[in-house]
């Protein structure tokens, strides 16, 4: 008998219902164990283990396996003896007792153990990342992955969007990161440069007339990099005709609805929505996680001729707010100090502190604002006894940011995020331009071709800080998962655009005349949103990097451990592209 491959059972899906079956199955050795007389083996492939059992005749066969072997083996499946059976294991009732084995590769140990549970560092994990995909879990999250993809692609033909691949090769997107060059063999001192994202060719298909896109998108963007953050990730890229800002929203959350339930997570119907300004001012984020309290206070007020002189002006020059940490007042002096030094690379000096407790109220400012004076700020923060009451004084941003990062730190250090809980929304209403000091310019919080409000519109030039922009962000559990706009289909509103970020209309020729060129042969409302597949994933599988998403990704400093990229190269094939390479130090 051979079975073809697409006939053979996986490993791990082996039952009862298989009792007496005669199957052929493939996989790697995990375990071996000799009982004398028998020998047992667990064999594995990507959807689990099943016992196999060499006994009788076979006995000598079993006991040559060893480490990683690939084997091809044939028996009977079988019930396994009284008291044998294993409840922690799909396949835990049943064993194979195997008549034929054809050892089909020797494998040698390999560098780690390879379990779920493994004290493998990363980077060696990295530099193996075939072994370390051999693992169940892993395995899991490349299988969860491709059925997000698959419910994402089946969910946009239903809603009769069409995929379609946009260039690699192409020149600089604007979505405001370092763009990676690639240079040109044909066109000597000319680069290419990766896409940070599709934006430019979904607006041109508009155009084109296609009136719903959709691509599982690869960008590209030469940043520094974090846990949820590499130099290449993927995208749900989405452009539509027609829409307003309600239908992409619409859309998301139908698509949320769809890939979320593949892990037992029920999206609501519909998503909340916060503005904006909301955000900012409740949670100090514009991506809060509302899944604890912690919310920031108002006080301000309070602080004018207060006594104490660094709050007075703090306020008079920017913003004071606080939050109340609940039970906080039994926090000793050394873990006040260790918030103090978490806050400093947010820009804040450090956190003033208020306690209520059953002794009374401490500050280290009660000193200049009297007894009284704490218990005001106490009340103005609803701080009740056992409280902790932190406070931060100084620019709106900084006081914003510091809070903002404080809230999600005391949260997880104090435990407060509940087990099990998603909270989903939208944010709303987001400026259309942001305001670099350090460079004395306006930026576009999303990107230059996000429509303005139209109420909004015709104070771009005179008090363009105050336009809001026709764009949402959706983010889940304090994780942005996306963003998008309505877009510019205007021309003349383009151009304003670009002057209000400073780029002339030479620039702009430049670097997006052939957009503004196809805006003059009839360009549809339209609008999009992209989401990031590798954070969807990352938290559906209730992961925190999303390397482990991803099959294989770079580290923190952009370099791949298994294949050594980025490498040097052959001084011929620089010189075929025209490129001279000097190291600094040569001058
Ligand atoms: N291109 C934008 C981004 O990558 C998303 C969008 O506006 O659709 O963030």
């Amino acid at each position: 008998m051979t079975v073809s491959a697409w006939e053979r059972p996986w490993c791990g899906r082996l039952s009862r219902t298989d009792l007496g079956r005669e199957v052929e199955l493939v996989g790697w050795l995990r375990r071996r164990r000799d009982l004398g007389g028998l020998v047992f083996v667990d064999l594995r492939d990507r959807t689990g283990l099943v016992q196999l059992v060499f006994e009788d005749a076979m006995v000598g066969e079993g006991e040559k396996l060893s480490g990683q072997d690939v084997l091809r083996v044939r028996g009977v499946v079988r019930e396994r003896a009284e008291g044998q059976a294993n409840p922690d294991l799909a396949t835990g009732e049943v064993e194979v007792r195997v008549d034929e084995l054809e050892l089909l590769s020797e494998a040698e140990t390999p560098p780690f153990v390879i379990e779920d549970d493994t004290n493998a560092s990363e980077d060696l994990r990295l530099s193996y990342r075939y072994l370390d995909l051999r693992r169940p879990v892993m395995a899991a999250n490349l299988v969860l992955r491709h059925r997000v993809v698959a419910e994402t692609r089946r969910y946009f033909d239903e809603m009769e969007f069409v995929e379609v691949e946009t260039p690699i090769l192409t020149r600089s997107t604007p979505e405001g990161a370092r763009d990676f060059l690639v240079p040109s063999r044909l066109h000597k001192g000319s680069f290419y440069a990766l896409p940070q994202s599709p934006q430019l060719f979904k607006q041109l298909l508009q155009v084109a007339g296609l009136g719903r896109y959709v691509q599982i998108a690869r960008c590209f963007r030469d940043e520094d990099l974090r846990a949820d953050r590499q130099p290449e990730f993927t995208q749900i890229d989405v452009e539509a005709s027609f829409v307003r800002e309600e239908d992409i929203l619409l859309l998301t959350e139908g698509l949320f609805r769809r890939i979320f339930p593949l892990v037992g997570i029920e999206p609501p119907d519909p998503f909340p929505r916060l503005q904006y300004a909301q955000a900012m001012e409740r949670f100090g984020s514009d991506r809060p996680d509302t899944r604890f309290g912690l919310e920031l206070v108002e006080l301000g007020p309070l602080c004018a001729g207060c006594g104490f002189r660094v709050l007075e002006a703090a306020a008079a020059e920017g913003r004071v707010k606080g939050l109340v940490l609940p039970g906080g007042a039994a926090l000793s002096r050394k873990q006040l100090d260790a918030l103090s030094d978490f806050v400093k690379p947010y820009g804040a000096a450090g956190v003033l502190w208020f306690k209520r407790t059953a002794e009374g109220v401490a500050s280290p400012a009660k000193k200049a604002l009297g007894e009284a004076g704490v218990e005001r700020f106490l009340d103005a923060a609803a701080a009740g006894p056992g409280d902790l009451l932190l406070v931060v004084g100084g620019a709106e941003k900084v006081v914003l940011a510091v809070l903002g990062a404080l809230r999600v730190h005391l949260a997880r250090q104090h435990d407060l995020i509940p087990e099990g809980r998603h909270d989903f929304l939208w944010v709303t209403d987001f400026p259309l331009l942001e305001w670099s000091d350090e460079d004395g310019r306006f930026y576009a919080c999303h990107h230059p071709f996000t429509a303005p409000r139209p109420e909004d519109a015709d104070r771009l030039e005179s008090d363009p800080a105050t336009v809001h922009a026709r764009a949402y962000d959706v983010v889940l559990d304090g994780v942005e998962l996306g963003g998008g706009s309505i877009r510019i289909n205007n021309p003349a509103l383009q151009r304003r655009m670009f002057a209000a970020l400073g780029i002339d209309e030479e620039e702009a020729k430049a670097r997006f005349g052939f957009l503004l060129e196809a805006f003059r042969y009839g360009v549809p409302p339209h609008g999009g949103i992209a989401l990031g597949l590798d954070r969807i994933v990352m938290l559906m599988a209730g992961l925190d990097s999303i390397r482990d998403v991803i099959a294989f990704p770079k580290t923190t400093s952009g370099a791949c451990l298994m294949t050594a990229a980025p490498a040097g190269v052959n001084p011929s094939q620089l010189s075929e592209l025209g490129i001279e390479s000097r190291r600094k130090d040569e001058g």
